[in-house]
């Protein structure tokens, strides 16, 4: 028998139009598909939405697994019958039966022009049930409880619990981005924003081990897993071993400046793989201002390094904000851990807040060589 118990998603439209549409579809229900992996009975697309059937005792679980799906503009927890009108009043004496008398109103929208019934004709009869029956007042204006029935290919589906989705674009429909993940607060969330408009992120993180203590990485592998949760699959992890650069750059550039070049190294190595990996940017979690490297600039002078573009998803967002996101996402908890970055490796003195392009080529160009067979080194380590 098929089941009552049901969940209407419904995905954002701007995003669907014309050839794109089945290619969002399909990644979208990719994504519901792993999210709820063993939770479903079913998924049907009725009339450009999808409709999830599942075991009433799965309700908590489907809430939280579509919570994590992006593409999902809200979904709607209800009960599917036949599009008859007893059959729609039967039901909806079911739903109400037992809740607390508050003001409703039924509002009923039909796909098909031809069928019987007008959406007026739905609301009056079916609100007819519940409120001489069952004595519920009615409120059109101001109601506590809203009963939305749906009618579409012969079946209504009567809906009376809506939750907000994610948003966004399916994981995966705009293609590859590599995102340099430190285990800080910024760069994970930069990931998750990008995962956000559709991006499917491969992450790379740079470590000094073992100047640097292996708790870091692990922390680094605590964060993929929890970014993975996101997506349709378990994200790459991607670790680069630095020190040997970092250790190049201590004995030939001024301290000032090393920083900037270390940046300007991670972006170069992180371009190559991407060109491996076929991904159209470089993400960072850069926020304009909030430490010497993310001056403007210093952003200017280490983005140079790359052709691809460089993507600050958080560019305008202050710490505050950006802690928000950590602990809506749930990567908060483990970049709080107290770890140790490869960046303060070899740093003494204060980094320069502006460096020019000039004098920093200045500085690299005599060892551009060497610079660019250490990266392909570490990378080749991998
Ligand atoms: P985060 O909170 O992401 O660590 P931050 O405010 O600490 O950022 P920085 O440490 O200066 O700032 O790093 C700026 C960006 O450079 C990070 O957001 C990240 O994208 C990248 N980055 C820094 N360290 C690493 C690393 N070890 N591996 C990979 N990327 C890194
Ligand atoms: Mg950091």
């Amino acid at each position: 028998m098929e089941k009552e118990h049901c969940v209407i998603i419904h995905y954002a439209e701007i995003a669907l139009k014309g050839h794109n549409r089945a290619f969002f579809e399909k990644a979208l229900l990719l994504n519901i598909k792993k999210q709820a992996e063993g939770l479903y009975e079913k998924i049907v697309r009725i009339s450009g939405r999808l409709v999830l059937y599942y075991a009433e005792e799965k309700k908590e679980e489907i809430t939280k697994a579509l919570g994590n799906v992006f593409g999902i503009h809200h979904f709607e927890f209800g009960r599917v019958t036949g599009a008859d009108m007893q059959s729609m009043q039967v039901k909806a004496r079911e739903m109400f039966v037992k809740k607390e008398k508050k003001s409703f109103r039924v509002t009923a929208s039909r796909a098909e022009k031809q069928y019987p019934f007008t959406s007026q004709e739905i609301e009056r009869e079916v609100g007819r049930v519940i409120h001489e029956e069952l004595g519920f007042p009615v409120s059109l204006d101001n109601p506590e409880i809203v009963l939305a029935i749906e009618v579409v290919e012969n079946k209504a589906y009567l809906l009376g619990e809506r939750v907000e989705g994610l948003g966004g674009l399916p994981v995966g429909v705009s293609g590859k981005v590599v995102v340099l993940l430190s285990n800080g607060f910024d760069s994970p969330v930069a990931a998750l924003r990008m995962m956000k408009r559709g991006c499917l992120p491969i992450l790379l993180h740079f470590h000094s081990y073992p100047y640097t203590s292996k708790d870091a990485l692990e922390n680094v592998y605590k964060l993929r897993d929890i970014l993975s949760r996101y997506s349709p699959k378990q994200l790459e992890l991607i670790e680069i071993p630095f020190s040997g650069i970092q250790q190049f750059l201590a004995i030939k550039v001024p301290s000032e400046f090393r920083i900037v070049m270390y940046r300007r190294w991670m972006l170069w190595i992180a371009e190559h793989i991407a060109r491996q990996k076929k991904a159209h940017a470089l993400v960072t979690g850069d926020s304009v201002g909030q430490v010497a490297s993310q001056t403007l600039e210093n952003i200017e002078t280490i983005s140079e390094i790359a052709a691809l573009p460089v993507l600050r998803p958080l560019a305008g967002t202050d710490k505050e904000e950006i802690i928000d996101m950590a602990r809506a996402y749930g990567t908060h908890d483990i970049s709080k851990l107290p770890y140790d970055d490869c960046c303060s490796l070899f740093m003494e003195g204060s980094p320069r807040t502006k460096t020019t392009v000039e004098e920093i080529k200045k500085i690299e160009e005599p060892l551009r060589l060497m610079l660019e067979e250490k990266a392909l080194q570490a990378i080749g380590g991998n």
